[in-house]
């Protein structure tokens, strides 16, 4: 017989089991729910990390190649620029020197990595003295450098912090090369005074001798005949001045594309000439060689220019020659280059004059009163002329023998309307 007692103790154990299987069982399938879930979130959180993380360094990456892009684009512009830049980061740290920088300042791309750079001369160190200044006074600075031939203007300005306006990231500086500008200013400061010289000197006489004319009854017949033939010598030469002035600033002003030019009729202008120069030879005996031999129409040119050009070289010619000299006048041309050439038997001029005597104003007789009453702008305008046909003259010369001047003129350049 079973004991009763036993068997409900043993069904209450087995019962009491599979409850105890059972809660487990449900908390393991809870669990293992949980960490599915957990799982599945923790993969979408991954996914977005990653999606987050891609498009980042695709950021970093379009940022990179558009700063690549805008430094290679400031590296053209810096390298193509006609001034010198340099700059430094804060007071001392060089950043940017551009290759015509490196030119005018004479130093070598190895500057960068160089702590001490005073081997590099006196400019460089003017110019990064005055940065180092301008980065401490937060002032500007300019100043103009001479170094041997050459006069450069440096200006440093402070580079602004665009977020912080009180701040500045370093210092600029611009060095620009002024040695022509400065070159023309002397000239034209030159060039005015000469006038105004040029001027005084007839001006003067014809007021003084004016003066004394007006005390007519005064003065003898002889002495008025003289006040009037410097008066009348005087206005003449003053009458020409001007209209060589004119002819001069004609020429500096002439626009380079004109309309096109009529063709010179070379040999005419030459025969014109030298009749017109007739009478002035005969008084010193001077005798006209011509051996012009010029096709026409061939040289397209601004005739006025071209006859300007032959009438000042021949009567440079006849003024600056002996009595019984001669004056040779030879023109002739091939299919490219017309061949002027004017040369007399005459003083002539010491070789250090040569270089000189196309300036304007400059006579190798430095007497403003000379007996040629030159004013030294006949052979300024030759030059002008010269060079506004795109062509070239030289000169030979010694003293007591002579001088020829030649020219050549290109013809090509002037068949499309060019040569002017
Ligand atoms: P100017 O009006 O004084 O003659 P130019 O400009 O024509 O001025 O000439 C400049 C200088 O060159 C003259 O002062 C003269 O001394 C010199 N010169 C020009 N042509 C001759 C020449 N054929 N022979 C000698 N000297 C010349």
């Amino acid at each position: 017989m079973y004991d009763i007692n036993k068997i409900m103790a043993v069904g209450l154990l087995l019962f009491g089991l599979v409850v105890v299987v059972f809660v487990l069982i449900v908390t393991l399938i809870r669990q293992y729910l949980y960490f599915k879930n957990r799982i599945k979130v923790l993969e979408k959180r991954n996914q977005k990390l990653e999606a987050k993380l891609e498009a980042k360094s695709k950021s970093i990456a379009d940022t990179y190649s558009v700063n690549n892009e805008r430094f290679n684009y400031f590296n053209a512009i810096f390298s193509a620029m006609k001034d010198g830049i340099v700059v430094y980061k804060g007071s001392g740290e060089l950043i940017v020197v551009n290759p015509v920088a490196r030119k005018y300042l004479h130093i070598d791309k190895h500057i960068f990595f160089k702590e001490d750079r005073s081997s590099y001369g006196a400019f460089y160190n003017k110019l990064e003295q005055t940065c180092r200044v301008t980065y401490q006074t937060k002032e500007s600075i300019s100043f103009e450098y001479e170094d041997g031939e050459q006069t450069f203007s440096v200006v440093s300005l402070l580079i602004p912090d665009r977020y912080n306006k009180s701040a500045c990231l370093g210092v600029l500086a611009v060095v620009t090369d002024v040695t022509e500008a400065r070159r023309i200013e002397q000239r034209r400061k030159e060039f005015v005074s000469n006038v105004s010289h040029e001027f005084r000197t007839p001006m003067t006489l014809i007021s003084g001798y004016a003066e004394m004319l007006k005390m007519w009854d005064e003065v003898t017949l002889e002495e008025r005949q003289k006040a009037l033939g410097v008066i009348e010598q005087e206005t003449k030469r003053l009458k020409k001045l001007v209209s060589e002035l004119l002819t001069l600033s004609r020429l500096d002003s002439m626009e380079e594309n004109a309309l096109p030019l009529a063709y010179v009729d070379v040999e005419a202008a030459i025969d014109q000439i030298l009749w017109t120069l007739e009478d002035m030879a005969a008084k010193k005996q001077i005798t006209f060689i011509s051996e012009v031999c010029v096709d026409y129409p061939i040289l397209r040119a601004n005739e006025q220019f071209f006859y300007q050009m032959m009438l000042n070289l021949i009567e440079n010619g006849i003024k600056y020659n002996r009595e019984q000299g001669f004056v040779k006048v030879c023109a002739h041309n091939d299919e490219t280059t017309l061949y002027l050439s004017v040369s007399d038997n005459g003083v002539g001029m010491e070789e250090k004059h040569l270089h000189r005597i196309f300036d304007r104003f400059y006579r190798v007789d430095e007497d403003r009163n000379s007996k040629h009453g030159g004013n030294g702008i006949g052979l300024a305008i030759v030059r002008n002329a010269v060079t506004y046909m795109h062509g070239s003259i030289h000169v030979t010369s010694s003293p007591n023998e002579g001088s020829e001047f030649l020219i050549e003129l290109p013809l090509k350049h002037g068949q499309d309307g060019g040569n002017r």
